[in-house]
């Protein structure tokens, strides 16, 4: 076919739809339309694009273009399944049917990249993507698995819930946005988003079935939006329909990122999950069995996970998915709910256990928490009451504890037992806290009231300062010197070094030389004494206005 258009040199060139310029035309008119005037955005020589002899615009420095050369995978699914196990608890199937998908979709996506660089013209290899739903109820890790899963094999994850776009209206441009939100976890790195996983919970509430209410019409366009997604699209790194998008953009390239602008989704792995209620009853009626529901492994009868895992293509299909939708989502699995024994584990066992998390938290006060495995049995038990799996935890824990958290961190002492007894009646423990707190204070008092007091004489005989201790104080220095290993007079002079030099400054103003020392005084030494020598200062009496030195310098004559 001969090229028949003329050549229109006078003419400026189109610039291709969604270029930098095009779009820096497009947001020039856009202001000049809403806010009036001329507008033109200038380009910074040296940054971004700049014109070359033959006048063609060019890059003036590529961003990093990165087409997921350096990702590289080397995992088999026993080395993702071992890593799993420090951190879920049960899930085994799931562990070992995600780890093998995983690697299948990353092998072949490094298989693919190889053949291509290998041979560009030649036929490409088939690949037909390993994407996965996870069925099962809410907290019992489907998250937690892929987001380790991610995490080990070092690529960008991406969480959202499916209902948040079939409500939207705009569901095409959002759906997008989760492309664009790899882009964004792996810093821009658009080589490593295209092998990112995107992760959609809730995918059950965009089935159009008879009982989905109004959600049909829009449930089936998010299936159909995603579909070319977990196909394989090209997704624009800036939002067309969006001007911050845009803005950012511009400012990109003018920076110089004038890389490449489009995502391709081939290499992305898509994990759908969901609850899925009412399924069982389609496999049900199907297979002529009776399911009761999600049940803990614990009960007997037959679970609902035992019969979603007979779950067919057709089944979904009846449950409200287009067929081509649920075909792309080959590997399905099933999530099983946690039983008290299970969450039990969840918080002996689990590297990411919530248990470490509260050691720490009372640590950060001084405060040793020893968790008994009778406390954590009974909160396994309550959690699995609230029906929200390993959430669940959080909920009863944070009940049982909030007013420790709030406690704890004054009362000084050193260990808090949390044991069943805590755990049943925490009100009854926190006062037994309280009391032995204060008859610490008074053994500790009693017990190292000498040393304390020597200190004491000693820095009145070297520095003309009488420190008083009150009780409290000899408890708290006695306390933390206990804590630190450490004998309470070398703890009294290292806390109190800086104190002859602060207290002369309040001398000065006050002429006070005794200062009576609380329990700030040890936990704070420093913020102490500059609380001290300020307030001296501001209460130094003013300076009566005969007093004020005028130091206005002499200025000539104002001429009228
Ligand atoms: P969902 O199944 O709804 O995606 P998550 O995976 O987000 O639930 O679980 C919520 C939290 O509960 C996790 O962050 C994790 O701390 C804990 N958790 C849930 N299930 C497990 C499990 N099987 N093993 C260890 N921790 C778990």
């Amino acid at each position: 076919m001969s090229d028949s258009t003329p050549e229109t040199p006078e003419i400026e060139k189109p610039k291709a739809p969604g270029s930098p310029e095009d779009i820096t035309r497009k947001l020039e008119d856009f202001i000049k339309n809403t806010l009036g005037g001329q507008v033109l955005f200038t380009r910074v020589e040296g940054h971004g694009t700049r014109p070359s002899a033959d006048g063609e615009e060019k890059p003036a420095e590529e961003k990093k273009e990165d087409d997921g050369e350096a990702f590289e995978f080397n995992y088999k699914p026993a080395d993702i399944k071992a890593h799993l196990d420090r951190f879920v608890i049960r899930q085994d199937e799931a562990k070992k049917v995600l780890a093998t998908a995983v690697c299948d979709h990353y092998h072949h996506a490094q298989m693919l990249r190889e053949d291509r660089i290998a041979d560009a013209k030649g036929p490409r290899l088939e690949f037909s993507k390993q994407n996965v739903i996870i069925i099962g109820p809410t907290g019992v890790g489907k998250t937690y698995l892929v987001k380790h899963i991610a995490d080990l094999i070092g690529v960008p994850f991406v969480k959202a819930d499916a209902t948040k776009f079939s409500e939207t209206g705009y569901v095409g441009a959002d759906v997008d946005d989760l492309v664009r939100d790899l882009v964004a976890k792996a810093n821009g790195d658009i080589g490593l988003a295209e092998h990112g996983i995107i992760y959609l919970d809730e995918i059950d509430k965009l089935s159009s079935g008879p009982d989905r209410g109004g959600r049909d019409v829009s449930g089936r366009g998010v299936q159909t939006t995603l579909l070319k997604l977990m196909e394989e699209t090209e997704v624009p790194l800036y939002a067309p329909n969006d001007m911050r998008s845009q803005m950012q953009m511009m400012f990109d390239t003018r920076k110089g990122r004038t890389g490449r602008e489009v995502v391709n989704t081939r290499n992305i792995l898509f994990i759908v999950s969901g609850a899925f209620s009412g399924l069982d009853k389609i496999i049900e009626k199907r297979t002529n069995r009776k399911a009761i529901g999600f049940v803990s492994s614990d009960s007997k009868g037959t679970a609902a996970e035992h019969l979603f895992r007979e779950a067919r293509t057709k089944d979904f299909i009846d449950y409200g998915f287009e067929a081509e939708f649920i075909g792309r989502l080959p590997v399905r699995v099933v999530c099983d709910p946690l039983s008290a024994d299970d969450m039990f584990q969840i918080m002996k066992n689990s590297e990411g256990s919530l248990i470490r998390q509260y050691e720490r938290e009372f640590a950060a006060y001084g405060v040793k928490a020893l968790f008994a495995d009778d406390a954590l049995r009974e909160i396994a038990s309550r959690a699995e009451e609230e029906k929200t799996g390993a959430r669940g935890l959080v909920t009863v824990w944070e009940r049982v504890l909030r007013d420790f958290k709030f406690e704890m961190p004054s009362l000084g002492l050193p260990e808090l037992h949390i044991d069943g007894a805590l755990v049943k009646n925490p009100e009854q423990t926190l006062a037994l806290c309280r009391s032995a707190a204060a008859s610490m204070v008074t053994e500790l008092g009693a017990a190292h009231a000498g040393e304390v007091r020597a200190f004491a004489e000693r820095f009145q005989r070297e520095h003309g300062f009488t420190l008083d201790f009150d009780s409290a104080a000899i408890a708290a220095v006695a306390a933390r010197a206990q804590r630190e290993g450490m004998h309470v007079e070398a703890l009294c002079v290292k806390l109190f070094k800086d104190y002859p030099f602060g207290l002369k400054l309040v001398t000065r103003s006050t002429n006070e030389t005794r200062f009576r020392i609380t329990p700030d005084a040890i936990a704070n030494p420093d913020r102490f004494v500059s609380d001290l020598v300020v307030s001296a200062c501001r209460n130094q009496q003013a300076p009566s206005v005969s007093n004020i030195i005028d130091i206005t310098p002499d200025l000539p004559a104002h001429e009228p």
